[in-house]
């Protein structure tokens, strides 16, 4: 069945949806984008997702072709005319089509920028399996830009990546700067656990400030666990008891091998089913 999708004010069959080819995303990359799931036809932290959309459009100085309100109204009406139960919901916001490639920006008072949303349907997204079994992650050199902060569509490398893993015959990568130390996942924030404490790496510039990792070290936090934000190595993860990522998409997901050496039992361990415990059941609660 033919999706509904959001474009630039518009309902239309994903089939008749059209998009210019003068439009920066496609010819620059020009564009930020976010990632909301959805659970029984509700939005999980969708002021989250529209918080640092709004940061990520501040920090290339674009502006919102929508406001936040009917970021909200356009989300519900896409989920309502496509059915959507359990799936994601994709928003790019582009800098527009300036008429001509150029590479200097164009006035946004002369240009709007574009706008687009389409949802895939998950069913069960919240019972995915490998969260029974854990991931295989491999680490690969970390050769993005140096604004992983800003949640642009430049996703080639992290594209990549992915594709390395399936290589090697892993489920997915996590980058590395020199010394083997974590940045984070291709598409997602990566954690160890040591002793019962939780180490993640502190937030800068250096990875994206992922909206599931700041609900994970909210719960985290309240129920008495101990949170370390810090960079660690691939070494010490390998030694680790556990580890896990998270992400808008996979919510919180054991990790049980990095590059070949098994952790612990190599089974997913308890830190990370209990926190993919609460995160769900109290995401579910706060879901609009
Ligand atoms: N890091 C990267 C590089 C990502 O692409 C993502 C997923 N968009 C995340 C972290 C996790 O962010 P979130 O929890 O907001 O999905």
């Amino acid at each position: 069945m033919s999706r509904i999708v959001y474009v630039n004010g518009d309902w239309v069959p994903e089939e008749e949806a059209k998009i210019s080819v003068f439009d920066r995303g496609f010819l620059m990359a020009d564009a930020v984008y976010e990632v909301t799931s959805v659970l029984d036809g509700k939005l999980i932290d969708f002021a989250g997702h529209a918080a640092r959309l709004k940061r990520s459009m501040a920090e290339l100085d674009m502006e919102s072709p929508v406001t936040e309100e009917e970021l909200l109204a356009i989300h519900r009406e896409l989920l309502a005319r496509n059915g959507i139960g359990d799936g994601l919901v994709y928003l790019q916001v582009t800098r527009g089509n300036p008429g001509d490639r150029d590479f200097a920006f164009p006035d946004p008072a002369a240009v709007k920028g574009g706008i687009v949303l389409f949802t895939q349907s998950k069913p069960g997204l919240a019972d995915n399996p490998v969260a029974k079994v854990g991931m295989k992650v491999i680490s690969i050199p970390d050769i993005r830009w140096g604004r992983r902060d800003i949640k642009t569509v430049q996703l080639l490398y992290p594209s990549m990546g992915k594709m390395m893993a399936k290589k090697a015959g892993a489920d997915d990568a996590w980058f590395t700067e020199e010394g083997g130390v974590v940045t984070e996942g291709t598409s997602n924030n990566a954690y160890i656990v040591k002793g019962g404490k939780i180490i993640t790496r502190q937030l800068s510039e250096d990875i994206l400030h992922g909206i599931t990792r700041a609900a994970v070290l909210r719960f985290a936090r309240e129920a008495q666990m101990v949170v370390e934000e810090r960079p660690f190595t691939i070494a010490e993860a390998q030694a680790a008891d556990e580890a896990f990522v998270t992400s808008a998409s996979a919510f919180v997901m054991p990790v049980v091998e990095i590059d070949s050496a098994v952790l612990g039992s190599g089974k997913p361990g308890p830190v990370a089913a209990r926190l993919r415990e609460i995160y769900l059941e109290e995401s579910r609660k706060a879901a609009v």
